[in-house]
């Protein structure tokens, strides 16, 4: 079943059980605590909150979501994109436990031709919160799940909050068992690769207190109205039932990756260190492509950092696959062509798209090709001396000559075996930000007003680089 297969039978599901459609909201909101969005719920804050009223008691969505924190699980895990599509259905003191398992449930495991999916139950793991007799008697009595089968966990898994005082509750996670090639037997607890995580239901039903964090506050009492919110994942789902490893082998990105491979000259599923960059290009460009459709440009922090970042990560594992040439304008145009079918906005807004990625490659290109001499010179040298840590003052060459961010340089070096002396390099970015200042000092009191200067100065050196753009100092 396709991707928009997924999505349409989704949405479907929960239209024909009174809930109203809402289409997804931008990945970025305004929301200072925020980088992007990050799951289904965030546009419905307010109504959970209760600072607004909902448009109606029920309510469902696909909204886009973007994860940074998992960034580095990218190709290595099976199921963390960077860019997923959250599925969910919403009460807003309308329905409860009951109803919420029974929706999913239903979906999950009605046949195919019946509008569902057509999961063998057998297959699924249902968890519960610690003392969530309730729902474990929802999942055992009224939907036939073994008792064996549903697994209870504590606070970090099975407890929801906004991490501020609000709403929060147990939730109940489904879990698809993929079989003994992909791990362990014993349900969830023992194995999240064996078992892959595919929904979250969330059971707003309690006040939540002041404290810190996931799992260090006090719960206050029982709110006045329940609120249920879900979360299932298009891709995992889209993993199962199209019977792929992982999820960037399912119609919506596994084009990338054959594009990939097409330009590189190298094959897929012949070294895990190769497939992994596979994977990482194909998520990556589809990250890409979405946060510039929302209006972010690649910049030197917040944001646009997040973009230059995965826009860069194409290019090197590009690179490290064995390009030669620019390869990001067949990367996107195959992720417009595969993501258009449910974005069709994309379609429209297409040239500008390719244009803001193939810029950030053009330039990043220009800055390899001038760095990598210094790089290998310090990693040849460091390792000819029996060291394994490239010395901060490398690290700081390459960036104040070539404009190489660190983190390009901790990457490099991680691929050559090395490390890299962090705080060395820090301790002398630090310098070189004083030394700025106490020049700007000097000509101030004996040349005439130079303060136009004083923000670049304080931004730190300019590298000649032959660049269009500053290079980034966000992570320094
Ligand atoms: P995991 O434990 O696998 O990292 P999670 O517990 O962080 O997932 P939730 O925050 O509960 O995920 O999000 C709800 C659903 O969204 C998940 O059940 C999963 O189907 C999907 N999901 C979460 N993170 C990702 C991701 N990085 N890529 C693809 N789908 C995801
Ligand atoms: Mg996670
Ligand atoms: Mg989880
Ligand atoms: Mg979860």
């Amino acid at each position: 079943m396709q991707t928009h297969e997924i999505r349409k039978r989704f949405l479907d599901h929960f239209i024909r059980a009174g809930h109203t459609e809402i289409p997804s909201a931008s990945l970025i909101l305004d929301d200072p605590n925020l980088l992007f969005v990050n799951a289904g719920m965030v546009p419905f804050k307010p109504y959970f909150l209760g600072e607004q009223t909902p448009p109606s008691e029920r309510a469902t969505s696909i909204q886009k979501c973007v994860r940074t924190l998992d960034i580095e699980e990218v190709g290595i895990t099976t199921r963390h994109n960077t860019f997923f599509q959250m599925a969910g259905n919403f009460s807003f003191g309308d329905y409860f436990k009951r109803e919420a398992i029974g929706f999913a449930w239903s979906l999950l495991t009605d046949s195919v031709d019946d509008g569902g999916f057509g999961i063998e139950p057998t297959r699924l793991w249902p968890t519960v919160y610690l003392d969530d007799d309730e729902a474990e008697a929802i999942w055992r009595d009224e939907i036939g799940v073994p008792a064996e089968r549903i697994q209870r966990r504590g606070m970090a898994d099975n407890y929801w909050s906004m991490g501020v005082p609000g709403p929060c509750g147990p939730c109940s996670e489904i879990f698809y068992d993929r079989g003994p090639d992909y791990g362990v037997e014993g349900g969830p607890e023992a194995d999240e690769d064996r078992y892959i995580e595919i929904w979250n239901l969330v059971f707003m039903q309690n006040q939540r207190g002041p404290g810190i964090g996931k799992d260090n506050y006090e719960i206050l009492g029982p709110l006045p109205r329940q609120n249920i919110d879900t979360g299932m994942g298009i891709e995992r789902v889209a993993c199962i039932l199209q019977d792929v490893d992982n999820v960037y082998e399912t119609d919506l990105l596994k084009p990338v990756i054959d594009v990939a491979a097409r330009l590189t000259g190298r094959s897929y599923n012949s070294s895990a260190a190769d497939d992994v960059r596979f994977r990482v290009i194909a998520d990556h460009t589809r990250t890409a492509v979405m946060l510039i459709s929302d209006g972010v440009l690649p910049g030197n922090d917040g944001r646009g950092y997040v973009l230059r970042r995965l826009l860069r990560r194409i290019v090197r594992s590009a690179r490290l696959l064995g390009a030669t040439e620019a390869t990001m304008g067949e990367f996107v145009d195959t992720v417009l062509a595969t993501m258009a079918q449910s974005y069709p906005v994309l379609t429209d807004d297409a040239d500008r798209i390719r244009a803001v990625a193939v810029r950030e490659e053009d330039a990043f290109l220009a800055t390899l090709s001038a760095g990598s001499k210094l790089f290998d010179d310090a990693a040849a040298s460091t390792a000819g001396a029996g060291r394994t840590q490239i010395s901060g003052r490398d690290a700081f060459a390459l960036h104040d000559t070539y404009g190489f961010p660190i983190d390009l340089t901790l990457e490099m070096a991680a691929e050559a075996g090395l490390s890299v002396d962090e705080q060395g390099f820090a301790d002398l970015m630090a310098e070189q930000r004083q030394r700025a200042k106490a020049d700007a000092n000097a000509n101030k009191k004996s040349h005439a007003d130079l303060s136009v200067y004083r923000e670049f100065l304080d931004r730190g050196p300019t590298e000649f680089t032959g660049f269009d753009e500053l290079v980034s100092e966000a992570r320094v």
